[in-house]
């Protein structure tokens, strides 16, 4: 979600401002930020105070915080980072050109929850077309589970109005898209309206979305369990352009821990959704989203999380250790598990989910498979694409031959990508 909001940013600005990736070059840094893990925000601060010296050097250069942990931390980031000239919440952003304008007195700090002018504001063209593209459709979460900083760094769920993303992705599509990735915290919760003030659901919409003929794929992602609608499991099967790809995050395989996160389903209630959409789409790649020590985490609930995991067999996973936020829910529990055992729970499950996704890539092996473009690799001559199951391949070429959407023959398949040649 960050890197759409970066591009719409970039978007509204490219009318008035030269754009530069190189700091050393720049009036004006703009830093996007996110607040989920302690790690990721304690970044931004080591990111910041690099610039320290750039700011030394030029007075006038402005150093702008924007994203989750400007929204989280507020003032505080101003006092801990002085060099920081304004910090911009996720909900604000259409007040950027404002804020490069201003001079240095005037207000910092701007906080405000208006998702729709944030949308309205920003336009809805795209200068920014990828082969793959993302678009926000729903943000903020009403869910509050106790672990997650989200309901309040993003505020409270809100979907954007369908023909304004379905004009989105026509705009990306004459561009040149061809995949398009609709994104939200919880993006199968999404229910906005249509030009009629009819309210639509993420299956319609994805519906209407087919429609467009120059797209060939359509995700989306993150998924809620407690939101899997039926009729979205259903066209799964029926439709031509879905990708066979779900991110379902369980994060635990235990019922008392799932209770204290909060997350409200059962690991029944998750199986069946499981086993209910594999009826569908029997080879469809499942990913997931795990936390490992959790507070009050036994040995127990770690292993009934383990015992999930060989049930259901993930194509594909992000596994994370439990990190304390202050203002959760969670943080008032109390958590007897050491870093160490923390860690040794993380590498049990990530041997395990790492042995499945290779298990689930092998067997693509001597399959042709249509790829779609998306960028160099590391060595010369490589490029990389990706497949309708959301898996890298990695193959060598040149680039005069390759076109959007090529065959590529599976004849290596690693934890973290396939390997190919071009047909
Ligand atoms: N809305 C999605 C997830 C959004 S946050 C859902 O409910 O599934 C993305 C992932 O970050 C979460 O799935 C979770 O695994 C992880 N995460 C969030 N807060 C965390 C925390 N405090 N510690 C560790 N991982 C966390
Ligand atoms: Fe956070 Fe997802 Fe829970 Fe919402 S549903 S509070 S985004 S983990």
């Amino acid at each position: 979600m960050n890197v759409y909001d970066s591009e719409r940013m970039a978007d509204s600005l490219e009318k008035t401002h030269n754009l530069v990736s190189d700091p050393r070059l720049a009036d004006a840094i703009l830093l996007n930020t996110c607040h989920i893990r302690e790690k990721a925000a304690e970044k931004v601060y080591s990111e910041v105070g690099k610039f320290s010296s750039l700011k030394n050097k030029n007075q006038k250069l402005k150093i702008i915080v924007a994203g989750c942990v400007a929204q989280a931390e507020g003032k505080a980031m101003l006092r801990r980072q002085p060099i920081i000239d304004a910090i911009i919440g996720p909900q604000a952003y259409q007040v950027l050109p404002k804020v490069l304008s201003l001079k240095s007195d005037k207000n910092k700090i701007f906080l405000e929850f208006q998702e729709e002018e944030k949308f309205s504001k920003l336009g809805h063209n795209r200068n920014r077309a990828l082969l793959s593209s993302f678009i926000t459709i729903q943000e903020g979460c009403d869910k509050f589970c106790s672990f997650c900083v989200v309901p309040f760094t993003r505020g409270a769920e809100y979907s954007r109005y369908a023909d304004d993303i379905i004009n989105e992705a026509k705009i990306l599509s004459k561009k040149g898209c061809r995949e398009i990735i609709l994104l939200g915290q919880n993006v199968n919760a999404y229910y906005g309206k249509d030009r009629y003030g009819k309210k639509i659901n993420l299956a319609d919409l994805i519906q209407n979305l087919e429609k467009i003929e120059s797209l060939e794929r359509i995700s989306y992602t993150t998924s809620h369990p407690a939101d899997m609608s039926l009729d979205l499991i259903d066209l799964h099967r029926t439709s031509k352009k879905l990708n066979p790809y779900l991110h379902l995050p369980v994060q635990s395989g235990s019922d008392s821990i799932l209770k204290n996160m909060n997350r409200k389903y059962s690991v029944k209630d998750y199986l069946s959704i499981i086993n209910k959409i594999r009826k569908k789409v029997p080879n469809i790649a499942l990913s997931s989203d795990f936390i490992v020590g959790f507070p009050g985490e036994t040995k127990k609930d770690f292993h009934n999380t383990l015992q999930l995991v060989q049930e259901v067999k993930f194509a594909h996973a992000y596994s994370f250790k439990y990190s304390k936020r202050i203002g959760t829910k969670a943080d008032r529990i109390e958590c007897k598990l050491s870093e160490h055992e923390k860690d040794e729970r993380l590498q049990i499950l990530q041997g395990l989910l790492n042995e499945q996704k290779k298990d689930f890539n092998k067997s693509f092996i001597g399959r042709e498979l249509d790829i779609l473009y998306k960028g160099k690799g590391k060595k010369n001559n490589q490029f990389r694409g990706t497949t309708r199951w959301m898996q890298t391949v990695v193959f060598d070429g040149r680039k005069e031959d390759l076109k959007n959407v090529f065959k590529v023959k599976i004849n290596g398949a690693f934890d973290n990508c396939l390997m190919g040649e071009l047909v």
